[in-house]
């Protein structure tokens, strides 16, 4: 193998293995946020509780199979619990419908009111 050829297939090696890396690092992020591998983060709806839990898709599944509209309830107090997000910056966790809108459409963390990354949903 010349230099000349070398290179060349050293680069191609380059490409290919970054392809490879980018395509398997999509695949596993969007399986990451598609089957929540981690559970789904709740907060109680209850401010004075304000539990924060992490519930699976098998067992929101499992309460709704009868009422697809069932809250999850808290473990602690037995209210209603919401989705939680947690903030970048503090690092608190909220009900999602709780983060304050701008008129502009941006977000912002409830606890800290510094601006959230958009996320879809
Ligand atoms: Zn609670
Ligand atoms: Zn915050």
């Amino acid at each position: 193998m010349n230099p000349k050829r070398a290179a060349t297939f050293a680069l191609v090696v380059l490409v290919l293995g970054a392809a490879g890396f980018f395509a398997t690092r999509a695949v596993l992020g969007s399986r990451g946020t598609a089957d929540f591998p981690d559970g789904i983060r709740m907060i109680c709806d209850d401010p004075q509780c304000g539990r924060v839990f992490t519930s699976t898709l098998a067992e929101i599944a499992r309460l709704r199979a009868t009422n697809e509209d069932a809250p999850v309830p808290c473990p602690a107090c037995g209210e209603p619990a919401a989705r939680a997000r947690e903030c970048p910056n503090c690092h608190g966790s909220f009900a999602a419908e709780r983060v304050e809108r701008a008129r502009d459409g941006s977000t912002a963390c409830p606890l800290c009111h510094n601006a959230l990354p958009h996320l879809a949903g």
